[in-house]
């Protein structure tokens, strides 16, 4: 190790930073980050730095360098575009052990200064001793993508509690895995979707009780997997799939996607597939309510958004009336991932006021009110609607939309296999047919599907798509 990796306090302490540009304004920014005095000596000094010194943040001393400046800091950060300056401030330091760094020059540094992932209090600083800031740079991203914005809640939930955790277990191993429960299970996850209250509950009841069970309950969480590219996934989809007991998802959730769910996780399949019945909503209830009640950690994975079409209300109504914990993931819906990847803009206001979403069926054979639809300067977007297109196309010409209205039917969207198949609605159902399209497949009416043409930037690898151009000619 070339360097010592330590936490320095240095709140109200005089921290000198020499340079006025936008290199050392970032520095600047960091000291003040953790509360330190700061004083600026160059020159000329950037707008920021104008902004943080008119607002009394920071000292400012318009002036060459002077050797008195580095008296009583608690640390000196060099960040001028003159070596012999810099070269300087590094020597006099040196002389005097005061903790020097000269910003992208290693060998005048006393320390460095590391990149940065900030969930106050849990900071985390990543170093490559210099010898390439870039890599730590990518490697904070990467830590930044897997600790949850609210982890430091985590950490000040732990901190309000530590005394009396202290007090209830003397025994440090008892302690420690008090502390994992509570760190890493289901209160961990109420604290970072925002459920402070009842996380907070939970572990009181467990330091009343001196029992584990209150950490350890089932929880369902209700995920949206997005349409397809396991990349349009959120974080905290992600997360949780590392996390679940049990996975509960249907046809429309990709293998690619499934494999993100942790190795040792139960996979159950609740969808339809070829020839066999699917579960009822009712079954798939009743399966959510028992995993929970077995005491395991839930993940109802749910293809595009779980409320938009996705019967997500159906099952947190059924979890809510068992008095089953639960959370809501949203995700990239159908209508969104798809006309991004084709590259139809749903509102723009040069074509559309107004986007609508609509089912091409009613759960109960109802009607769908498509004299209400067939509107001009209007998007429509309907799910499942591919058995039913021919009959959607014919009755919204009838209602009043011209047969020339552009219409898209994009099959597998966001997936290599993508196909779109852009036509109006007279045309659009027979090409449908004698391409054979097939599901999933989502349906998108109007002036904005001209679009595509300009803004297809989205190249699926497959050969149906090129047969979907010619189709259209
Ligand atoms: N909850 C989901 C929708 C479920 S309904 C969501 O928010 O996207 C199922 C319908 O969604 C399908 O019949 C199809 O119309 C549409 N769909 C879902 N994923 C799709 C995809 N990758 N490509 C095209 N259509 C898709």
């Amino acid at each position: 190790m070339d360097f010592l990796p330590i936490f320095l306090d240095i709140r109200s302490r005089p921290c000198l930073v020499v340079g006025g540009g936008e290199v050392a304004a970032r520095k600047v920014e960091l000291l003040m980050r953790a509360n330190a005095a700061v004083t600026v000596v160059a020159l000329e000094i950037g707008r920021s730095l104008v902004r943080y010194r008119d607002a009394g943040r920071i000292t400012h001393h318009a002036r060459a360098f002077q050797p008195a400046d580095i008296d009583a800091c608690a640390l000196v950060i060099a960040a001028t575009d003159d070596e012999a300056v810099n070269r300087e401030v590094s020597r006099r330091c040196r002389e005097r052990a005061i903790p020097v760094n000269v910003v992208d020059v290693p060998p005048l540094c006393s320390f460095i200064v590391p990149s940065i992932v900030d969930r106050s209090p849990v900071v985390v600083a990543v170093s490559s001793g210099g010898s390439s800031p870039v890599l730590a740079r990518i490697l904070r991203l990467r830590l930044e993508t897997m600790l949850p914005a609210g982890y430091g809640k985590l950490a000040r939930l732990a901190e309000g509690f530590r005394e009396r955790v202290k007090r209830r277990f003397s025994n440090t191993v008892q302690r420690r895995r008090f502390w994992e429960r509570v760190l890493q299970g289901p209160v961990a996850e109420m604290m970072l979707a925002g459920q402070e209250r009842a996380a907070r509950l939970a572990v009181e009841v467990a330091l009343q009780q001196g029992t584990f069970s209150s950490l350890s309950s089932g929880e369902v969480y209700l995920v949206g997997a997005g349409p397809g590219d396991p990349d349009l996934l959120t974080l905290r989809a992600v997360r949780l799939m590392q996390q679940a007991d049990v996975v509960v998802y249907d046809r429309l959730v990709t293998q690619e996607i499934l494999d993100l769910a942790h190795r040792g996780a139960e996979r159950i399949y609740v969808g339809k597939a070829c020839g066999e019945k699917s579960l009822s909503q009712e079954q798939i209830n009743a399966i959510l309510v028992r995993l929970a009640r077995q005491g395991k950690r839930v993940l109802r994975l749910k293809g595009g958004d779980p409320f938009i079409f996705g019967r997500g209300g159906e099952e947190a109504d059924a979890l809510a009336e068992q008095g089953i914990p639960f959370q809501v993931v949203p995700g990239v819906t159908a209508a969104s991932g798809c006309s991004a990847y084709a590259g139809i803009p749903l509102t723009h206001r040069d074509y559309a006021h107004s986007c609508v979403f609509v089912p091409g069926h009613m759960k109960d054979g109802g009607e769908i009110n498509w004299r209400a639809l067939a509107q001009p300067a209007q998007t429509l977007v309907v799910y499942m609607g591919l058995r039913s297109v021919r009959p959607i196309c014919e009755r919204l010409i009838a209602e009043g939309l011209a047969a020339a209205t552009p219409a898209a039917l994009i099959q597998n969207g966001t997936t290599r296999s993508q196909v779109v198949l852009i036509a109006d609605l007279a045309s659009l159902p027979g090409k449908a047919a004698s391409l054979d399209m097939g599901p999933p497949s989502l349906l998108i009416i109007g002036e904005v599907v001209r679009l595509h043409q300009r803004f297809a930037w989205f190249a699926s690898a497959d050969a149906a798509q090129e047969s979907a151009r010619r189709a259209v000619g």
